[in-house]
């Protein structure tokens, strides 16, 4: 591949971390241990004390999280189509309906107001969705739940180091399910975790990251409930505390890069996101094309990619996928979500990136445009 080309991201991992991930594998000890131990610590540390655990991914975590919020077939959970399809496939996975609300355009988060008059009998959670890293309203949001009674699983899968007015996401709140995959601002090479609220939560998601077993000191165990596989790795954990370690200062570098683009891009013509330096952790740079030029995004991606640069589309709308279609969805449905989502663009924005990365990007983007 073109050395020169930039991706739409990439981690960066030093070698302090690499190192550290050697020192496990010479350990002998691979599999969850002493790291994933220390970086739960760590990561509750973060959190103000909340009890973390970690899992394999953030899908795991989040049905987990539904199973932890005693969420039940036949139940609905209200949730947002503009999103990665995991967060509307764990609600699937328990047997619940997704009921999905659409965005506000400003914000393209969960729009609030429409969250409260979608609340049924049948509904027994919410999933929010921080989508590139700016926080939903936590303050709306935990007063609709708590008026209606309903347990809330906070997707912060985009949202590491991100805070509601000054409040790190995760250290409040309900559950709340973070994703270390590589694209995300922090990585364990693949994983995730769950905040939960007490020792029986952390008991219940223990069993079920691990086969639904409880080990007793004499060197039996029981199983009583059906778990699953979705244990992290010591590997997976040592990356993890390397990253950790520099996750603020990874944040402040995207901040940085974020704010150039959004004065480079200011006459553009482009939707920009919120000018948010207080309380996202740019996880994604996303522009919208102009309504005119929906129809023209596949070319304007292929346009970037031959001037070397990577862009990417997150997310197509989740109803409008096959198999929400085949529950019931129609486009249609959510207007302005569909609107965003067949016009929004991720450009590259991660730490490693310089200012002449960006204004490579902005020239070569202005360009494609004008074209037009
Ligand atoms: C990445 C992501 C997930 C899933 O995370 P995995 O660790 O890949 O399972 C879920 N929801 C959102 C919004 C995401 O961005």
């Amino acid at each position: 591949m073109n050395p020169e080309f930039l991706p739409f991201t990439r981690p960066s991992i030093d070698e302090a971390t690499i190192e550290s991930v050697a020192a496990v594998l010479r350990s002998g000890w691979l599999t969850t241990g002493p790291k994933c131990a220390a970086l739960e610590a760590a990561l509750s540390a973060r959190a103000g004390g909340r009890l973390v655990r970690l899992a394999s991914s953030a899908t795991a975590a989040l049905e987990f999280g539904l199973r932890i919020a005693g969420v039940k077939p036949g139940d609905e959970v209200i949730t947002t189509s503009l999103s990665w399809v995991a967060t509307a496939n764990v609600i699937l996975a328990v047997g619940a309906r997704p009921v999905f609300v659409d965005i506000d355009p400003a914000t393209r988060l969960i729009d609030l107001d429409l969250v409260a008059a979608a609340v049924t009998p049948k509904t027994s959670a919410i999933i929010p969705v921080d989508l590139a890293g700016f926080p939903v309203d936590r303050d709306r949001l935990y007063d609709i739940a708590s008026h209606h009674r309903l347990r809330v699983l906070e997707d912060a899968a985009q949202s590491q180091g991100a805070n509601w007015k000054g409040r790190e996401i995760g250290s409040t709140g309900d559950l709340v399910a973070l994703s270390f995959h590589p694209n995300k601002n922090m990585t364990t090479g693949e994983g995730g975790c769950l905040m939960v609220n007490d020792a029986a939560e952390a008991t219940l998601f223990e069993k079920l990251r691990l086969q639904g077993v409880t080990r007793s000191p004499d060197g039996t165990y029981d199983c009583d409930i059906l778990g699953g596989k979705a244990n992290l790795t010591d590997i997976g954990a040592a990356i993890g505390l390397g990253q950790l370690a520099h996750l603020d200062e990874a944040n402040a570098r995207r901040r940085g890069l974020a704010r150039l683009y959004l004065e480079k891009l200011q006459a553009a013509g482009l939707g920009l996101p919120p000018a948010d330096f207080e309380q996202t952790n740019w996880h994604m740079f996303q522009v919208l094309l102009p309504e005119s030029l929906a129809s023209r995004r596949p070319a304007v991606i292929a346009s970037l990619k031959a001037a070397g640069i990577g862009s990417g589309v997150h997310y197509p709308a989740i109803h409008t996928t096959t198999l929400y279609r085949n529950l019931g969805w129609r486009p249609g449905d959510l207007p302005h979500t569909e609107s965003v989502a067949s016009r929004i663009l991720t450009l590259p924005l991660f730490p490693q990136m310089n200012e002449g990365d960006v204004e490579r990007v902005c020239a070569a983007l202005l360009a494609i445009i004008k074209g037009y």
